[in-house]
């Protein structure tokens, strides 16, 4: 199915079509004609699926045909600084071929609100934003929220996540009545589904099954290696696979610094990406690792969220995550919009309990792959017994507690870190 048949003007499907996009995703095929009506949306779409041009192609055809008044039409909320450069970005790019030029207005904490009030004279048609800067900004009376006629939550489960409901509602409280509610979100938890009810009004409920074409592509791999031999093993990864791109995650902003020096000094692009740094020497590393001048990102888990960079061909867990939500969000950077990637974990002797829960949570049986030359030395390293390997947030469950003490009077050290049964 084209674009055009959606109801799209020629000049979006022409930008569509300039963003490399020839045939709407399942989201966009099943959002753009509701958004386009004027109804509310509720749409549970997984990461990757197209959702930002599911609601930004629609919205911009609105605003096309509305008087251009500078009094933002359109206000996207957003979880993250990241998110909100990456919306803001898709949304300018999707805007070039519009008759009258649209004005965008990205929006962000973290970073000195002087030039965002700059941005925001004479005002800005759509504006996308974290919550609590936003309100900064009301408060400074850099902008008005009464005029806005399209209200769009992306990752409204995240918003949540992160604390962002009483901002949230902050801001629900200076939108007009009147206007187009779209609520994007990959989860429904209670509070989400609560957040849902109470802002929206007979909503299209658009739910975009795992298919062929959104079922992210991605090999997973766990590789037992020494810990002190990492780096080597990486680089020699790296080497090995040609990888034109490597999103590699670690457990600390120091060893993101560390290891990205190491494989610089051997010859690799490498640069670190943590929240210690400011946010323009964040902004730039992304924009230079999506440019291809860093073939590798050392990172924490502040890019495992949120971030899209097409085309990513691997991610290595260098550290695992404490997590099983770290490990899906981390992996989930490659395999995106169709692509196939892989995703390769390091298993230490010491992490191996730990891979252990993260498979069994993720429901996946990994063999543990050993690469020539990087052949593990060091000694399984004895569950100590805390009955989660480590993992956060998650207690044993009572089949675990039961299995264990099961273990215990047969004489066995068994956890709930044992192997899969
Ligand atoms: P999103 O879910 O909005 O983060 O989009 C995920 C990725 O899919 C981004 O890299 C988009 O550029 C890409 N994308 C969005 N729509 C299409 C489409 N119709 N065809 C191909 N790629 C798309």
């Amino acid at each position: 199915m084209p674009f055009a048949s959606l109801g799209l003007s020629p000049a979006l499907v022409d930008a569509a079509a300039a963003s490399g996009f020839t045939a709407p995703t399942p989201v966009q095929v099943a959002a753009i004609p509701v958004v386009l009506k004027g109804q509310d949306l509720l749409a549970c779409a997984q990461t990757g699926s197209g959702k930002t041009a599911a609601f930004a192609l629609p919205l911009l055809q609105m605003l096309q045909t509305e008087a251009q008044q500078r009094n933002t039409q359109v206000l996207v909320l957003v979880p993250t600084r990241e998110l909100a450069s990456q919306v803001g970005e898709v949304i300018i790019l999707l805007a070039q071929r519009m008759a009258h030029p649209i004005k965008v207005a990205v929006v962000y904490g973290g970073v000195s609100i002087n030039p965002q009030m700059m941005r925001l004279r004479g005002g800005a048609d759509v504006v996308v934003a974290t919550p609590g800067r936003l309100l900064d900004l009301v408060q400074h009376n850099a902008l008005r929220l009464g005029q806005v006629q399209h209200l769009v939550l992306d990752e409204a489960d995240r918003l949540l996540d992160l604390g962002f409901a009483e901002e949230l509602q902050a801001v629900l409280d200076l939108l007009p009545e009147r206007r187009q509610n779209l609520f994007f979100s990959a989860t429904f938890a209670p509070p989400v589904q609560a957040l849902a009810h109470s802002l929206l009004r007979e909503p299209v409920r658009v739910d975009i099954a795992p298919t062929e074409q959104t079922q992210p592509d991605i090999a997973q791999r766990a590789i037992a290696v020494d810990a002190p031999r990492r780096t080597q093993l990486l680089k020699h990864l790296v080497e090995q696979h040609q990888w034109s791109r490597v999103l590699v995650f670690v457990a600390t902003q120091y060893a993101a610094e560390h290891i990205a020096e190491k494989l610089y000094k051997a010859g690799i692009y490498a640069s670190p990406f943590h929240g210690g740094l400011s946010q323009g020497a964040r902004t730039q590393v992304l924009q230079e690792f999506k440019d291809e001048r860093w073939q590798v990102v050392v990172t924490t888990d502040l890019a495992a969220r949120g971030i899209d960079i097409a085309q990513l061909p691997a991610v290595v867990n260098y550290d695992l995550p404490r997590s099983t939500d770290d490990y899906t969000h981390r992996i989930g950077r490659t395999g995106r919009a169709g692509e196939s990637g892989v995703a390769v974990s390091f298993v230490t002797a010491e992490s191996e309990a730990h891979f252990r829960l993260i498979e069994k949570r993720q429901n996946l049986s990994l063999p543990r792959e050993t690469v020539a030359g990087f052949e593990p030395t060091e000694p399984p390293v004895q569950d100590k017994g805390e009955g989660n390997g480590g993992i956060k947030g998650k207690r044993p469950s009572k089949k675990d507690k039961l299995r264990a003490a099961a273990a215990l009077a047969a004489g066995t050290t068994g956890t709930a870190g044992t192997p899969k049964d």
